[in-house]
């Protein structure tokens, strides 16, 4: 039976590429029948931030990708939390310490820093290996006992994975097919931490081996660890799972996100991630900058354009050029501030730092809009057909269909989802969806707001949309649009709408039917073109030339309204 587990660490809020990972893993999963594991991998206790794990499990609930099994569930293999199954590494610990495959390490952190230093001097990177391990203090290079005297006085130490020397490995992976790596290239990790806590790559294996999970879908990050994993269950005596992972998920292209609104705040935020240091352009080691911004901004092009501006205002001048021709690389976490669209799921906030990120839910995306869209982001099913529910996908969802290159995220299409699954809802739906937004409702009927909805929400990206864009239905303009006017008014106007308004008045069924043939018959029988008559009409009521049929809008503000909305608009 396939069994497929999405394992976040909570380290922070779920991103767009960590629903992506759930989603797919998820429709995986359905597609052959099979289940679906949340597990949650917090032994990293350091990078632990409280609320993440809460995130994670509401933000999975409002996508509608539901665990079979899941910390809170639980299921066969509970606890689903690592740092709940301490006995059970414990005992996989000491298995492979049997082996020929890991050995303890004595090393401290401040020695390590030590050798680290030593090879930097030399123009070298330090690495724990093969050919490192036999000099520094672990039980390979160390006598037995040196070993056992170094544990009688509780010197602290960790696992680590001895890396065999000089083997290939073949690798397959359902997405991207078959590779190889000399693990000569790989260095020993530790797979048990000083407090005997596992790190991922041990836990991990463990626990997809010992919850039974038959396929791992991730994301592209993890493909360097693929070999260590495939050793590692050697090491066991375990057969590994199959792989797939993920391409990354790109960056919008920038240059349609910039507008004269935002450059200047999108300027700032990159300009402040890199600082000029001798005439020579660098990035402060410690700013958090995405390694894809830093590779293009070192190249040639942008060199050049900054060698021929030389002080601080001319590298906002030049940073502003480049932004402006796009950016590549993937989606990082910051971009949607930069960029001003949401990157993750729900609103977060940064328990630390008390900021908040923006999430789908808040901005007024429909779930189902948002997971179509993030499922689109490397997938296609085999048809051209795109809005598609959850079950629509599970049962089309191929793994062989996903895209081996990065797929590029459009701030336009989510967009157009959402407007999509707006159109697909009931007005009633979107009754209740405007009524647990933040506008203030309360002094409208429902009868009334249905009907604004009815006519609305062909135009509507966003539930509040519906409303205000058809503030008209409550409020007569207070101006008239200045290009509308020049268009709709003309000398005669006043005149034909004092007629027309008589002609309103006289109207007993002020429905968008009746109206509809007396607007028309009224045009007619003055030998009128409709355009003279409906534009100035169009205008008084909405203040410009844009709205729903002018009938319908007639209907909706009643008679009394509309007439004095006409009489407003002549005098
Ligand atoms: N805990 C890892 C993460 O946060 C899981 C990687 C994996 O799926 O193996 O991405």
């Amino acid at each position: 039976k396939v069994r497929v587990r999405f394992a976040p660490s909570p380290t922070g809020p779920l991103h767009l590429g960590g629903v992506r990972t759930a989603l797919y893993d998820y429709l995986f999963a359905k597609n052959q029948g099979g289940e679906f594991v949340l597990r949650i991998e917090d032994t990293d206790t350091a990078r632990y931030v409280e609320g993440a794990e809460d995130y994670i499990e509401e933000a999975l609930e409002w996508c509608g990708i539901i665990p079979d099994e899941s910390p809170k569930k639980g299921g066969k293999f509970a606890p689903y939390r690592q740092s709940e199954r301490r006995d059970i590494y414990d005992r996989y610990t000491e298995q492979i310490l049997k082996t020929d495959y890991a050995y303890l390490a004595f090393d401290t952190p401040e020695e390590l820093d030590a050798i680290r230093a030593e090879f930097e001097a030399k123009g070298d990177v330090f690495s724990y290996d093969n050919i490192t391990r036999n000099r520094l203090k672990n039980s390979i290079a160390l006598s037995e006992e040196e070993v056992q005297k170094l544990l009688n006085e509780k010197t602290p130490y960790v696992v680590r994975f001895k890396m065999p020397v000089d083997r290939t490995l073949n690798l397959e992976d359902i997405i991207r097919g078959k590779s190889s790596v000399n693990t000569n290239t790989l260095d020993d990790k530790v797979l048990v931490k000083n407090d005997g806590m596992p790190t991922y790559h041990f836990a991990n294996i463990i626990d997809d081996h010992e919850m039974e999970i038959t396929h791992v879908i991730r994301g592209e990050e993890w493909l360097p660890s693929l070999g260590l994993h495939t050793l590692l269950y050697e090491a066991m005596g375990w057969k590994a799972p199959e792989f797939a992972h993920l391409s990354l998920i790109l960056k919008p292209d920038v240059s349609t996100l910039i507008n004269k609104d935002n450059i200047d705040s999108i300027t700032k935020s990159f300009t402040e991630e890199f600082v000029m240091k001798n005439n020579e352009f660098t990035f402060d080691e410690s700013a958090p900058i995405i390694k894809s911004f830093f590779s293009e901004v070192k190249s040639p092009r942008f060199k050049s354009m900054l060698t021929e501006n030389d002080n601080d205002n001319s590298l906002t001048a030049s940073v502003k050029q480049f932004l402006k021709k796009g950016l590549s690389g993937k989606l990082s976490k910051r971009d949607g501030d930069k960029f001003g669209f949401p990157v993750f799921p729900l609103d977060f906030k940064d328990p630390a730092t008390g900021n908040i990120s923006k999430g789908y839910r808040e901005n007024g995306y429909l779930p189902e809009a948002f997971i179509n869209m993030v499922a689109l982001l490397g997938w296609s099913p085999s048809h051209d057909k795109e809005v598609l529910s959850l079950d629509e996908m599970a049962k089309e969802f191929d793994l062989n269909k996903v895209h081996k290159a990065g797929a590029r995220f459009s701030k336009e299409k989510s967009e157009w989802f959402n407007h999509q699954y707006i159109q697909l809802k009931s007005d009633g739906e979107l009754l209740h969806i405007l009524k647990n937004t933040e506008l203030n409702l309360s002094g409208i009927s429902d009868e009334k707001l249905l009907k604004i909805i009815h006519l609305m929400k062909e135009r509507a990206t966003f539930p509040k949309d519906i409303y205000e864009s058809g503030t008209f239905f409550f409020e007569a303009p207070v101006s008239y649009e200045e290009k509308a006017s020049k268009k709709a008014w003309n000398d005669e106007t006043s005149a034909i709408l004092s007629e027309l308004a008589t002609t309103l008045n006289g109207i007993e069924n002020f429905d968008a039917e009746t109206l509809k043939q007396e607007v028309h018959d009224f045009a007619e029988n003055k030998g009128l073109g409709m355009g003279k008559v409906m534009m100035p009409l169009r205008l008084s009521l909405v203040g410009e030339l844009k709205g729903p049929d002018v009938p319908d809008i007639l209907e909706l503000i009643g008679k009394e309204e509309s007439i004095s909305r006409i009489n407003r608009a002549i005098n």
